[in-house]
């Protein structure tokens, strides 16, 4: 064994594995006993060297090793001009790889198509090749992309090919009137953003008409990001577009969709645009190798809710391989699933370092930063003078940000796409590099890492959204009939729902029937409300002896994280809120660090509106249908921020919020409620512990956020007349993600009963049936109550 790799290496579970990373999934060939062919891999691995020699607290549960890939190259087109491929050779491309070849003879032979393959596999030249081929032939393009900051990256890309001709141009929310005239008369390819084409392209199109008239390729590039409520929007803001080109004569342009990977691309591709599309999967680009650890942090000295044992957060165990990174000069990018987490992140690490330089080497990114503050990080990252970022999710991170020597993953990211997409920012050719996912102390994330086996093969999951939804669809038939009338034939673009929703439009008066077309009759309104949130303006928040703008919060986040007395974080700096004002939207703030974090504490409460699906297992019902949820913050709680103990409670005077959404509900009628209670079982307890449990299993069948779905238990439930645990959809209409919960009822909860089931501790801990966002401090929690609980109901699940 090599000097500098520590005993505890023995203690790895190590899996070789001889296929590339997935989308191929690795298939596990048996586990290693050669301990020095693994070693010598860890040796070459710097990364992880630094973090087992520096970071001894805690262990890897496990480490995989996934070897590097060859690429395969392909030949270049015989349709692309010479032009282009001069200029790309003179960038270093000498050849495309095999997929982006496959995908460009896709859309040059006119069939819509999506690339689904690793981040960092060179997805844009698969559809610039024939995007920029038709513009230099005097066509059109349009490129879409979930941020800004993203189409921003990409217009500096396309431009630095310095090809004669090609007139490009960004038309997003921070571009000058004379840019946007500039860009409306002449440009030929051209970036936006949904919001944009929702809220100034589409309304305007006759202003547009030469570029629609034109338009051949529109090419959706990061288009795993448009899911659950925000996807359905932007699913109807492309069916729009459909219907706006083919007025203006367009000859129904070819969709070009790009991804990082996810299961069922074409299903997601006919989602959102609502046309059918080829999918290109298999990646021919290189990469080097990867090591990929699971690590669980230590128990930590405080102990939790109900005197529970807990561990250290995975937020300060990132924090500490970050420092470690950092000093070692290894860059490395932390992705922390909140924003505060992020800030909390670069703030500890910066802690640690302190000493080593004046100059801060760590940094946090996240979305609600001004414009200017998120270039300015970029290029500090990319020219190496900053090492360590911390930063949100994926999306919200400049695309060329890639080739990272390690990447740090606090929490399991939601998704199995997003843990490939985040780990993809690591490695490049010829280097191995190494990616951590440091557990949380929830359920999921312990099940996960234990289960290394699932978390590392398992498929990647499709998007879910659902464009039926008819909150989201009235808008958009309003949006549309405002634009163009509405034609019969123009509902079946919008979906089968789409005729119950017009007849409700009209009824109500938003919408007018005539001979021929249902028309508009807001057509002088106010611009259509946005694509992401409720549709209402941000909460500003702002500093109040200053005036400056710190930052912004969207309006359902604000009631839990700047209400008055919240402690905010942004980049480093903490805030105590003094006032939060919903009418004026603005929270005021003053600058300093109290010394500990808050948490809302909020109740909920149910009732069913209707009944779309059940079944019946023995005694037991599950249900899927429509319910309304009002939900108030009534409160919040001070806690230590390194160990999570609860410092005190302050109460809140909130509005309370309603929302019309879809829930699944496991329900026990009276006799087997009895048969528990009499086993001596705490049936609120039991409940509220299943209810826990299943809210944090949940994103592993439903493709959802922890956070898109909220959860209510009785032990009587006043809407059911029996013990009842509801799941919902926090998303005004429904996201879809409850009715996949009762599609995979019986796995799902099997896998809730594995979880709780297989925690050693003994009467329930945050790896199991406590949680961090519990609205009454985790109380009532019966453990045992919820196996007994499960094995009642999953005892009839196969019959
Ligand atoms: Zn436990
Ligand atoms: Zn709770």
């Amino acid at each position: 064994m090599p000097p500098g790799i520590p005993q505890r290496m023995s203690h790895f579970n190590p899996v070789a594995t001889i296929t590339p990373v997935p989308p191929v999934l690795p298939r596990p060939s048996g586990v290693v006993d050669d301990d020095h062919a693994m070693a010598s891999a860890l040796a070459d691995n710097r990364a992880l060297v630094i973090m087992l020699e520096t970071v001894r607290a805690g262990r890897p549960v496990h480490v995989e090793y996934i070897p590097a890939r060859p690429g395969h190259a392909g030949d270049w087109p015989e349709w692309v001009p010479r032009a282009l491929v001069d200029a790309w050779a003179a960038r270093g491309i000498r050849a495309p790889w095999s997929h982006q070849v496959i995908a460009a003879d896709h859309a040059q032979a006119g069939r819509n198509v999506i690339l689904s393959t690793a981040a960092a596999s060179g997805k844009s030249l698969g559809y610039l090749m024939p995007a920029l081929t038709s513009v230099l032939a005097g066509d059109t393009a349009l490129y879409i992309a979930p941020t800004k900051a993203l189409a921003a990256d990409q217009l500096a890309s396309v431009r630095s090919l310095g090809l004669p001709g090609l007139q490009a141009a960004c038309f997003d929310g921070d571009s000058s009137r004379t840019e946007r005239d500039w860009a409306r008369s002449h440009a030929r390819y051209l970036l936006t953003t949904p919001d944009m084409l929702h809220c100034a392209l589409l309304p305007g199109h006759n202003r547009w008409s030469g570029f629609f008239s034109r338009l051949r390729y529109v090419i959706i590039d990061e288009c795993h990001g448009y899911r659950g409520v925000f996807g359905s929007h932007v699913g109807h803001v492309l069916r729009r577009l459909r219907r706006v080109v083919a007025h203006h004569g367009g000859a129904g342009p070819v969709f070009l969709l790009a991804s990082a990977t996810i299961g069922s691309p074409a299903a997601c591709a006919r989602l959102l645009t609502g046309l059918d599309a080829e999918e290109v999967t298999q990646d021919g680009s290189p990469r080097g190798p990867l090591a990929f650890a699971l690590w669980e942090p230590p128990l930590a000295e405080a102990r939790g809710d109900a005197g529970s044992r807990v561990r250290r957060t995975a937020t300060a165990h990132t924090a500490d391989l970050l420092a470690a990174l950092v000093r070692e000069n290894v860059q490395t990018l932390a992705f922390i699933r909140s924003r505060r987490g992020a800030e909390a992140v670069a703030m500890a690490a910066r802690r640690v370092l302190e000493s080593a330089s004046a100059e801060p080497l760590v940094a946090a990114y996240r979305s609600g930063y001004l414009p200017e503050d998120r270039r300015r990080l970029e290029a500090a990252l990319c020219e190496g003078s900053l090492v360590g970022l911390a930063t949100t999710t994926a999306l919200e991170l400049g695309v060329n940000i890639t080739g990272l020597d390690a990447v740090l993953i606090a929490g399991w990211p939601g998704t199995f796409a997003s843990l490939w997409q985040q780990a993809g920012r690591a490695g490049r050719s010829g280097r191995s590099a190494a990616a951590v996912l440091i557990a949380r102390d929830d359920p999921l994330d312990t099940y996960l890492v234990r289960h290394p086996e699932i978390l590392l093969r398992h498929p990647v999951e499709a998007t879910v959204l659902d464009p039926a939804n008819p909150y989201v669809l009235a808008p958009h038939l309003c949006a549309a009939a405002g634009e163009l009338p509405l034609t019969e034939r123009d509902l079946e673009t919008f979906g089968p729902a789409a005729h119950a929703v017009v007849a409700e439009l009209t009824r109500s008066g938003r919408l007018r029937r005539r001979a021929d077309a249902w028309y508009s009759m807001r057509r002088f309104s106010t611009a259509p409300g946005g694509l992401r949130g409720a549709g209402l303006a941000p909460v500003l928040v702002v500093e109040e002896a200053t005036g400056r703008l710190v930052g912004t919060v969207d309006e359902p986040s604000a009631h839990l994280l700047v209400h008055d007395g919240a402690v905010y974080v942004h980049q480093g700096e903490g805030y105590l809120v003094r006032r939060l004002d919903l009418d004026d939207r603005v929270a005021l703030v003053e600058p300093g660090d109290p010394g500990y974090s808050t948490t809302a504490r909020d109740t909920t409460e149910v009732e069913i509106r209707a009944t779309r699906e059940q079944m019946t297992w023995g005694e037991a019902e599950i249900r899927f249908g429509d319910v309304q949820v009002t939900r108030q913050v009534t409160g919040y709680t001070k806690r230590r921020p390194d160990t999570g103990a609860v410092l005190g409670e302050e109460p809140l005077d909130l509005p309370p919020r309603q929302l019309l959404t879809r829930a699944v509900w496991v329900t026990v009628p009276a006799a087997q409620r009895e048969m528990l209670a009499a086993a001596g079982i705490d049936l609120a307890g039991a409940a509220h512990a299943l209810e826990h449990a299943c809210l944090g299993l949940l994103p592993l069948f439903a493709t959802c956020d922890r956070w898109d779905v909220g959860g209510v238990s009785a032990d009587l439930h006043p809407a059911t007349g029996r013990l009842s645990v509801f799941v919902y959809d926090g998303h005004q209409g429904g996201a879809g993600f409850a009715e996949r919960g009762f599609l995979a009822a019986a796995g799902w909860l099997e896998a809730t009963r594995q979880a709780i089931a297989g925690c050693d501790c003994e009467t329930g801990c945050p790896s199991c049936v406590q949680s961090a966002g519990c609205g009454t401090a985790n109380h009532p929690l019966s453990k045992r109550g919820a196996v007994a609980l499960l094995d009642l109901i999953l005892g009839n699940s196969q019959g």
